[in-house]
């Protein structure tokens, strides 16, 4: 197979790791900076070039895109899967997921664990819609935010009408929930490739941090998750049409709690931690997934287009 990473920096770790699992299970690869790919597009006709050169014959496509360029990468995403190419990861699911608040709606709609969540655009309801929430500690967090960056914890009710106060003063978007204290700085992340959980870990915050990420200074550790577990990591990932997902969950009372999935998960923390090759995982799950499809310009008529998730 000829398969494009589509990744910003080719020193990731995360970028070497497919690249390396590709190349070794027999594929050609190739890493595409998706701010370099540029595309044509006309009636039922779509092109792809990359550095004055076609991008053609490529099977399939694997989605790397950070936060900060979510608009253009995944129209470049987009115009790959208009050609044809299969992605483990759809832009539309992209999309969904860099959305926090969407996918919680999305994510409660089946049922599905989350921390209790509100959010709201008028500052005259504040007070109201934090008494909606119940009694502080609140963990407000920004609606876009990546790697713990713009969550904060308010222990008093005052603190959190500030900060919010302060977030809305910024125009961005927020969203506030309770505060999981039983989890106690740690969170589970579940890496989901293609329905199935082939690892995961349990992350557990530093000393005075509540926040896990391992970014934030986090130890992980290899966790067994229970049956429970497994099955709200799966039905996560599905709900957002992702392939390959970074489940993230708290252990509560209550069960296990979705905190985000993530489309882009990282490979480093987890491949280090439980010894599993999920570049590999990801690469095997491509191969079952991929027929050799050629050629690769479609008709608009023939494109099958599959229903929409919202
Ligand atoms: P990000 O996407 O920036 O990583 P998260 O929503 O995953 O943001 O939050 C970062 C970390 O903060 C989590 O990994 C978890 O350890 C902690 N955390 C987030 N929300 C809660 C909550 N409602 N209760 C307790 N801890 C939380």
């Amino acid at each position: 197979m000829k398969i494009a990473i589509l990744s910003r920096n080719t020193k990731l770790y995360s970028t070497i790791s497919l690249v390396e699992a590709g190349r070794k299970r027999g594929h050609r690869v190739r890493v595409l900076d998706p701010l370099r790919c540029y595309m044509r597009i006309a009636a039922g006709d779509f092109s792809l070039r990359y550095r004055g050169r076609a991008l053609s014959g490529i099977d399939a496509v694997i989605p790397r895109i950070g936060n900060s360029i979510t608009f253009y990468g995944t129209a470049v995403l987009r115009q790959f899967e208009m050609m044809g190419v299969f992605t483990p990861n759809t832009s539309d699911a992209v999309l969904r997921a860099r959305d926090k608040l969407r996918s919680l709606q999305l994510l409660a709609r089946e049922n599905i664990g989350l921390p209790e969540t509100v959010f709201g655009d008028n500052p005259d309801d504040t007070a109201d819609l934090l008494e909606t929430l119940g009694d502080p500690p609140h963990v407000i967090k920004l609606n876009e935010g990546a790697q713990g960056q713009g969550v904060m914890l308010a222990e008093k009710r005052a603190t959190s009408q500030s900060v919010i106060e302060a977030f809305r003063g910024l125009y961005a978007n927020f969203l506030v929930q309770e505060f999981i204290k039983e989890s106690e700085g740690a969170d589970i992340r579940c890496f989901v490739v293609g329905g199935k959980v082939v690892a995961a870990m349990r992350r557990q915050a530093r000393d005075g941090e509540f926040r896990s990420n391992l970014h934030r200074g986090g130890t992980a550790t290899v966790v067994k998750l229970s049956a429970a577990e497994t099955d709200t990591a799966l039905r996560a990932a599905r709900t957002m049409g992702l392939n390959v997902a970074g489940v993230d969950l708290l252990r509560s009372r209550r069960g296990p709690l979705v905190l985000e999935v993530n489309s882009s998960p990282g490979l480093e923390g987890i491949e280090a931690t439980t010894g599993v090759d999920i570049a590999g995982e990801i690469i095997a799950y491509i191969e079952r997934r991929v027929r050799r499809r050629r050629p690769h310009k479609i008709q608009a008529t023939r494109r099958k287009v599959s229903p929409a998730l919202p």
